[in-house]
């Protein structure tokens, strides 16, 4: 295990313990449709996820982050469907194995025992005729047959001190809960079977910020406890230059940057990144002002030449609408994609 030391922008040391690699996305690709009409929504994307780590995940909208989710767990529905790459999963104790190989009853572990997945609108995937006891112990059962009643009951009342919500409320039904409530729950289901890695996909959205960062800051003490890793996604750079270990940044279903978080909000490397985090406002420090992005989001369909965020980018220069950048270390830790930061290839 390494630890790696960043410093934040309020000069605090954060100390993390980075652990080895759970799961590995080499050079996955997510088309949507096939043949000549398919829009390329997520390309070639290389990255780590640490156990232990909390990664976040940001961009703006369309720019790839859910396909990138639903794909790295075969999840995607028609038409989606992975064009290329690899997902490497590594079980504690086991071989690492492909995840886009698993068989469907493997793939029915990894996803609930291994992995747990909360998206946006998962509330509504709640079993409207059971109270909210029975779905909590339900799962548990389903995948642990060897527990006690007693205990489930016990883990269950855990789930829900974790997301902040009265034990009473087990008795609930799904509908005797306001949609906040039925969000935290399917969050504490998430980590029912205390998964390896969590993938939150916008998961908080339909919370107030003070919640939103309860619950966050709830995860990352769990996570000390148990070390799983969290794919943290969002549109909210703020929330994750607070709770994220590391962001990285796509751009029209690229990686376009990966940095520590404390670097990444000091001093952003792309120009896009830098752009994302002037659309918010500064969370600590020096106010910053808030100016946005110009332009809009690339149209999949018709993706400009070069680097993509040229129409859109202030710094654009000579091989930036020609060559396409690629994602290269730029310090210790740091890796991006562009041409201030790269040599362009020189014909002789
Ligand atoms: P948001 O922040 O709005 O959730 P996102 O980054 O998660 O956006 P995705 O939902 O992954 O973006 O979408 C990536 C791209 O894929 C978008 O341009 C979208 O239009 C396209 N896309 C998504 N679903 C489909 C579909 N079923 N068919 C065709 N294109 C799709
Ligand atoms: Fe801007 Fe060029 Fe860097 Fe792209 S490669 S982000 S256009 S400077
Ligand atoms: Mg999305």
């Amino acid at each position: 295990m390494e630890i790696v030391e960043t410093s934040s922008e309020d000069g605090v040391a954060r100390r993390r313990a980075v652990g080895e690699p759970v799961l590995e996305l080499r050079n996955l690709s997510v088309d949507y449709g096939v043949g000549e009409s398919a829009v390329h929504a997520v390309r070639d994307v290389d990255l780590t996820l640490h156990r232990g780590e909390v990664l976040g995940l940001a961009g703006e909208s369309g720019s790839g982050k859910s396909t990138l989710a639903y794909g790295m767990t075969r999840l995607l529905a028609p038409p989606g469907v992975v064009a290329g790459g690899r997902v490497i999963y590594h079980a504690p104790g086991s071989e690492p194995v492909d995840v886009l190989q698993l068989s469907d009853a493997e793939l029915r572990h990894f996803r609930w025992a291994q992995t747990a997945i909360v998206f946006q609108g998962a509330m509504n995937s709640l079993n409207p005729v059971h109270r909210i006891r029975t779905q909590l112990t339900d799962v548990i059962k389903a995948h642990e047959p060897d527990t006690r009643p007693a205990e489930r009951l016990d883990r269950a009342r855990e789930l829900m001190a974790l997301v902040g919500i009265p034990d009473d409320r087990l008795e609930s039904y799904p509908h005797q809960l306001s949609g906040g409530m039925r969000q935290r729950v399917m969050i504490g289901m998430a980590m029912a079977l205390r998964p390896q890695v969590v993938v939150m996909d916008e998961p908080t959205t339909a919370l107030d910020v003070v919640m939103q960062r309860q619950i966050l800051s709830r995860m990352i003490k769990l996570r000390e406890q148990f070390d799983f890793a969290v794919l943290f996604i969002t549109h909210d750079l703020s929330l994750l230059a607070e709770f994220a270990d590391r962001i990285a940044i796509m751009y029209g279903g690229r990686i376009v940057e990966s940095s520590p978080s404390a670097d990444l909000y000091r001093e952003p490397l792309h120009p896009y990144s830098k752009g994302l985090l002037g659309s918010f406002p500064a969370l600590r420090g020096e106010r910053r002002e808030l100016t946005g992005i110009p332009g809009s989001p690339p149209d999949l369909r018709a993706m400009p030449t070069g680097c993509t965020f040229h129409p859109r980018c202030p710094h654009a220069f000579e091989p930036c609408s020609v060559q396409r950048p690629l994602l290269t270390v730029a310090a210790p830790g740091r890796d991006v994609a562009c041409w201030l930061h790269a040599t362009p290839d020189t014909e002789d």
